[in-house]
């Protein structure tokens, strides 16, 4: 899960990559995390969005139009302001020479295609907490949605929500794992607790309640029915 800092900004992510499908699935899987992603598609255009974006963290192929990944990050390195900006090189090549030529070039670290998302999302929040993007605990996000469990506070989009004690649990519950489906049994464990007797019909009526606190007018529902399994916090994908 993404522990985003104190203050709840959601870090942002450039992702460089020439590849429509792979940018697409990318922009997706970090979004749903919680994170803001910022696009290039090739070199140059990675250069210019990193000094108009500033992020938290670049993640940059390294076989792309106009500018190779490596000049990119060369240059990166050169100036003053990104000389510290982590990045993460993404490659298609798996020879390990080109593991120590994209680290020599100043790369924090180094992934190679394919990849699994897991993997990658796992190396994105290692290196955002080491270089203080983002906090270790106490903070969970979901696309827009942060939660502050040392406050007991949750917001949308920058705005507070106000959420009985069982929507709460609820929902921090789902943002611990987001993107799963669960049961209305499983619910029940999870957030009731096993040896209360509560009918299944019962999470259906606190889902409605928690829909209706935290969807705004407009926005998107992050609460996904799967019908005759259950329920995930998830967004339609697409
Ligand atoms: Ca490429």
């Amino acid at each position: 899960m993404p522990d985003m800092t104190p203050g709840g900004a959601r870090p942002t992510i450039l992702v460089v990559e020439d590849e429509v499908p792979l940018l697409t699935l990318l922009r997706y899987n970090l979004e749903k995390q919680g994170f803001r992603v910022e696009e290039a598609s090739d070199g140059q255009e990675a250069l210019l969005r990193v000094a108009e974006a500033r992020p938290d963290l670049v993640l940059l192929d390294w076989m792309l139009p106009q500018l190779s990944g490596l000049e990119v990050c060369r240059q990166l390195r050169r100036r003053p302001a990104t000389r510290d900006l982590p990045i993460i090189m993404v490659t298609a090549r798996t020879e390990q020479q080109d593991s120590v030529r994209a680290l020599d070039t100043g790369a924090d670290d180094y992934i190679s295609k394919p990849f699994a998302m897991d993997g990658l999302l796992a190396r994105i929040r290692a290196l955002l907490r080491r270089s203080g993007s983002l906090a270790t605990r106490g903070t969970l996000a979901f696309h827009d949605l942060v939660m502050d469990q040392d406050a007991h506070r949750v917001s949308r989009n920058g705005r507070a929500l106000h959420l009985g004690p069982t929507e709460y649990r609820l929902l921090e519950f789902l943002m611990q794992h987001p993107g799963r489906v669960f049961s209305r049994e499983q619910l029940l464990d999870a957030v009731w607790g096993r040896d209360i007797h509560v009918e299944p019909r019962t999470v259906d009526v606190h889902i409605r309640r928690l829909r209706k606190a935290i969807n705004g007018e407009g926005e998107e529902d992050v609460i996904r029915t799967v019908r005759s399994a259950g329920y995930a916090l998830d967004l339609e994908e697409g």
